[in-house]
């Protein structure tokens, strides 16, 4: 097959792993700096430029966009859609999982476990928004935050009062979650692809630190996750209708709780703390599910 990666950068581990796999298959394996695709949309036959070339004859497109270039990358995927590219994930379900609100209303309305989430505009909601989770401590979060960024612990009323309206003074878009704080610092993220769990590990910050972001020196491990873990990971993908997701499930008192939905998981960390073949396994999926025209919104809604 002629598969197209979608990656700024062809050193990145994932970019890297993802077209040896490709290419370990016998694909046809081409890296493609998304920021470099001309997209052609005037005609009736749309076309994508890279490098003054046409791209042609491609069966299946892996897009790893980063959050960063959401906007121009999410272009890019849509127009493979719409050349009949088949999109390991498609353009709709990613750009779902870019807005943390978004995400978290899907996933209610599927069923999914959630922390208790808040959100609101006006100014003098503050006490109200608080109070909705629970009290403090609590979590605060931007909308389109990453890797950690942008995720603040306010332990009492007064500081989740100062975050809040320091937050709402920036014109920031941001929510308020319960703080789970039985699950000590750690995380499980569940690799997803299709209907399995593929490979699960759980991330523990470091000391004094509350975020287990592997960026922010987390450290990951194997662990096997419970029947529960696993249900909840699944129809978390499925109701973003992501193909392939990093789930990252909160171990809460109340059961498995979605704190995020990952529509570019990371193979590093995942492929080290399990030993296993992701990539392989992402090549395989595609082999077996890549056809012409085969997405649900092809690019709509
Ligand atoms: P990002 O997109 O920046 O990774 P997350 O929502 O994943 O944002 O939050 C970053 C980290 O903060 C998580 O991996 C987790 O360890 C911690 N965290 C986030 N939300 C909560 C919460 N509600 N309760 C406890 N810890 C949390
Ligand atoms: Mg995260």
């Amino acid at each position: 097959m002629k598969i197209a990666i979608l990656s700024r950068n062809r050193r990145l581990y994932s970019t890297r792993r993802l077209a040896e796999a490709g290419v370990q298959r016998g694909h046809d394996i081409h890296i493609i700096d998304p920021l470099r695709c001309t997209i052609d949309i005037a005609s009736q036959r749309p076309t994508i430029q890279f490098k003054q070339q046409e791209l042609t004859g491609f069966d299946a497109v892996v897009p790893r966009i980063g959050a960063s270039i959401t906007f121009y990358g999410l272009a890019v995927v849509r127009q493979f859609e719409m050349m009949g590219v088949y999109p390991l994930n498609e353009s709709v379900a990613i750009g779902r999982s870019r807005d943390k609100l978004r995400s978290l209303q899907l996933l209610a309305r599927a069923g999914v476990g959630l922390p208790l989430t808040g959100f609101a505009h006006s100014v003098d909601d503050t006490g109200a928004l608080i109070e909705m989770v629970g009290g403090a401590p609590l979590v605060v979060k931007l909308l389109e935050g990453t890797q950690g960024r942008g995720v603040v612990l306010a332990e009492t009323y007064k500081a989740a009062e100062s975050v809040i309206d320091a937050f709402r003074e920036l014109d920031a878009n941001f929510l308020v979650q319960e703080f789970i704080k039985e699950a000590s610092g750690a995380d499980i993220r569940c690799f997803v692809i299709g209907d399995k769990v593929v490979a699960s590990m759980k991330r523990q910050a470091k000391e004094g630190e509350f975020r287990s972001n592997l960026h922010r020196g987390g450290a990951a491990t194997l662990v096997k996750v419970t029947p529960e873990e696993r249900s909840t990971a699944l129809r978390a993908a499925k109701s973003m209708g992501l193909n392939v997701a990093g789930i990252d499930i909160l171990r809460s008192n109340h059961g498995p709780v979605v704190m995020e939905v990952n529509s570019s998981p990371g193979l590093e960390g995942i492929e080290t703390a399990t030993n296993r073949d992701v990539g392989a396994q992402l090549m395989q999926f595609i082999e077996k599910n890549a056809k012409p025209y085969k997405t649900k919104t092809r690019g709509k809604g």
